[in-house]
């Protein structure tokens, strides 16, 4: 499973953001992630001839029974012509959000046309793995970082569809990591689905969902019998937040199973308004697994 980016569930996707503008502290966040829903539905086809199926070699097959994610970092398929007709797509639909919001804009912008961010220097950044792409994003003084990651992720995630469809069932039944099986990266939010509850992890990036170690950090990997604890808010059993004692840090969980019945869950939205765990956790010492 992975993030919904275009077809049906779209529909149930606006409806969701609708309700939760109602509270004005998400309301500019909200408004920018509903645009990026919308230009990246309309940019999939655009690039669509761009994003060729992954063949599945011997090589890449047992690559990733070792532990390697799908995706080879050091051919990431992202040419620049697509990047850079995605990147000013975005920047320029996102416009008339608001005052600061336009001027991030114009300021990305500017930082577009004099290479600062280009497709090579994305995808270089990328190799060189998460934890430094991440930082690298974070570079430019001042500036809404919610907005930077949020577009360039959805350039991403649009780059590794053709990632997602070649990763089946059978194939990602032995992905131990706590990094996603797709592209690397670390999950951004957890949720307990099932009978039991059993934890899948969410990939801050690609949005790929995959089975994880309940009683494991998937940051350091650590085995928490001992050490694992959890914080929940008193009356929402919905949200919990997953301590690990052992690297000081955190991820955000749902728990699918208390949710009312037909209510659609969007792990990207929520991990966008659950500020409040992040300022719990923070207040506890905790660190959160990625710094979005
Ligand atoms: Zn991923
Ligand atoms: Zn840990």
């Amino acid at each position: 499973m992975a993030d919904c980016l275009e077809g049906d569930c779209l529909k149930l996707k606006r409806n969701w953001i609708a309700k939760a503008k109602e509270n004005p502290a998400y309301r500019e966040i909200l408004e920018i992630f509903e645009r990026l829903i919308d230009l990246t539905e309309s940019s999939i086809d655009q690039v669509r001839p761009y994003l060729k199926p992954i063949p599945l070699s011997a090589y890449v097959e047992e690559k990733f029974q070792q532990g390697m994610p799908l995706v080879d970092r050091m051919n990431f398929p992202v040419p620049n012509e697509p990047f850079d007709s995605l990147l000013d797509g975005f920047l320029n639909g996102l416009e008339g959000i608001g005052d600061s919001v336009d001027r991030d804009l114009e300021r990305l912008k500017e930082k577009h046309r004099d290479g600062t961010i280009s497709g090579q220097r994305l995808i270089n950044q990328f190799v060189m793995g998460s934890e430094t792409f991440l930082s690298h994003l974070f570079q430019i003084p001042d500036i809404n970082h919610h907005l930077l990651f949020l577009t360039l992720r959805n350039i991403f995630k649009i780059c590794l569809i053709p990632f997602q469809e070649t990763l089946s069932d059978e194939l990602a039944t032995g992905w131990e990591r706590g990094e996603c099986p797709v592209c690397g990266f670390h999950p951004d939010m957890g949720v307990l689905r099932g009978e039991g509850g059993k934890l899948y992890l969410h990939c801050a990036i690609c949005g790929h969902e995959w089975r994880f170690k309940r009683m494991a950090c998937p940051f350091c990997g650590a085995e928490l019998q001992k050490g694992l604890n959890y914080l929940q808010v008193e009356g929402d059993d919905i949200h919990r937040i997953h301590l690990c004692h052992f690297c000081k840090r955190y991820l955000k969980v749902v728990d699918e199973r208390n949710l009312p019945e037909g209510t659609p869950l969007f792990l990207d939205l929520e991990e966008l308004t659950t500020l409040h765990l992040d300022i719990i956790a923070d207040q506890k010492g905790y660190a959160p697994g990625i710094n979005v």
